[in-house]
């Protein structure tokens, strides 16, 4: 069993020397357990997070530890009764090529199963942070503006498309002119603005004649800072990420803004609600998966994956999401499906 562990934190960027590589003789699963064989593995910007031990709202990875992740697995032997080999299951199995489980944490997903990737994307924790944050904290209606940055990943990309789903204007922000062609040809959206552009704050108030009245922070640093003026009276402003931040080691520079910020929030009447989407995993995960496969057979919703070949890929991968490397949402192919 090959896995990749953390080797030490990183400061700042995360760099190939932060992970190393290990080999281990493969595990026997006991009465009880499984054994399951990662095809999938997602990478996800909150890895980031795990990488470092700030307080956050989880543990952090320890060192020499597998690095986290969920997986869409196979089940390869199986010594339990509610599983057979054969069986996709959705797991947490990490950076690594097998995992032990005593079913704890699994959800059996069959053995017919049509797009095995889709359920770490569009179908899984990203497609529902995006439905969660913009459906019930971001409260679009109709005729409304939203925007969303990092336009061309899976949440971006669901929350833009939801919107249009909605009736609402919808502008997204990406990097480079031809995630921007894409969010727009492909993925419907009104308008996409490179934030990478000199004119970026110009662009997107031309982009928003009428103002902003939800925009969907994933970002944050200089889009939040070109968004923030563009901001209607009851603006609603979901905080599900802040990816320009994750490898922050300080700070910006500059006069304390936080006063500007707060005197918005009260003149304007912003409602500005940070989630986490793992505290949401109730009822409304059966409206997601309904709505969610209902418009993917309806063609409502287009979704694309940036699929790596090979597990020791991963940290190349990983540190490239950070930076906006992957084009659609980013799996690495562990094993042969
Ligand atoms: P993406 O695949 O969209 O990857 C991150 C993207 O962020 C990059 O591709 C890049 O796109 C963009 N980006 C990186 N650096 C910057 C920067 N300095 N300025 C502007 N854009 C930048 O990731 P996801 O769709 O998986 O996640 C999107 C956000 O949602 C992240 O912040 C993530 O942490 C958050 N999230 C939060 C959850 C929650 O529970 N709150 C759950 C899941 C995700 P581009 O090239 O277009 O700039």
């Amino acid at each position: 069993n090959r896995r990749i562990v953390l080797a030490c934190r990183p400061e700042g960027a995360p760099a190939a020397a932060n992970f190393r590589l290990e080999e281990e003789p493969l595990p026997q699963p006991a009465e009880g357990q499984l054994l399951l064989r990662s095809v999938y593995l997602s990478l996800d910007p909150y890895m980031r997070g795990r990488m470092s031990d700030a307080p956050s709202y989880v543990e952090p990875v320890q060192i020499g530890e597998t690095m986290v992740g969920g997986t869409v697995s196979k089940v390869v032997e199986s010594r339990h009764p509610d599983y057979e080999v054969g069986d996709w299951v959705l797991a947490y199995s990490g950076w690594q090529d097998y995992e032990l489980s005593d079913s704890t944490g699994l959800t059996n997903l069959g053995a017919d199963l049509q797009h095995p990737s889709y359920t770490l994307g569009v179908l899984g924790m990203p497609g529902f942070t995006a439905y969660k944050g913009l459906l019930d904290i971001g409260e679009p209606k109709p005729g409304e503006t939203l925007v969303v940055a990092a336009a061309t990943g899976p949440v971006g990309a669901t929350v833009g498309q939801i919107g249009r789903i909605v009736g609402c204007r919808v502008v997204g922000i990406a990097g480079g002119a031809e995630k921007c062609r894409y969010a727009v040809d492909e993925l419907g959206f009104d308008a996409c603005i490179d934030h990478r552009a000199e004119d970026f704050a110009e662009q997107l108030a031309a982009a928003c004649p009428d103002g902003i009245d939800v925009y969907f922070e994933n970002v944050g640093g200089e889009v939040w800072d070109a968004v923030l003026p563009l901001l209607n009276d009851f603006a609603r402003v979901p905080v599900c990420g802040l990816v320009s931040q994750y490898n922050a080691t300080s700070l910006p520079e500059g006069p304390d803004r936080s006063g500007l910020l707060m005197s918005q929030a009260l003149v304007k009447r912003l409602k500005i609600q940070g989630f986490i989407i793992l505290d949401h995993y109730g009822p409304r995960l059966d409206d997601f998966q309904r709505d969610m496969s209902a418009w993917l057979a309806a063609g409502k919703i287009k979704y694309r994956e940036e699929i790596v070949d090979g597990l020791e890929k991963a940290p190349q991968a990983f540190m490239g999401l950070l930076e906006g490397g992957n084009f659609g949402k980013l799996v690495v192919r562990v094993g042969a499906d």
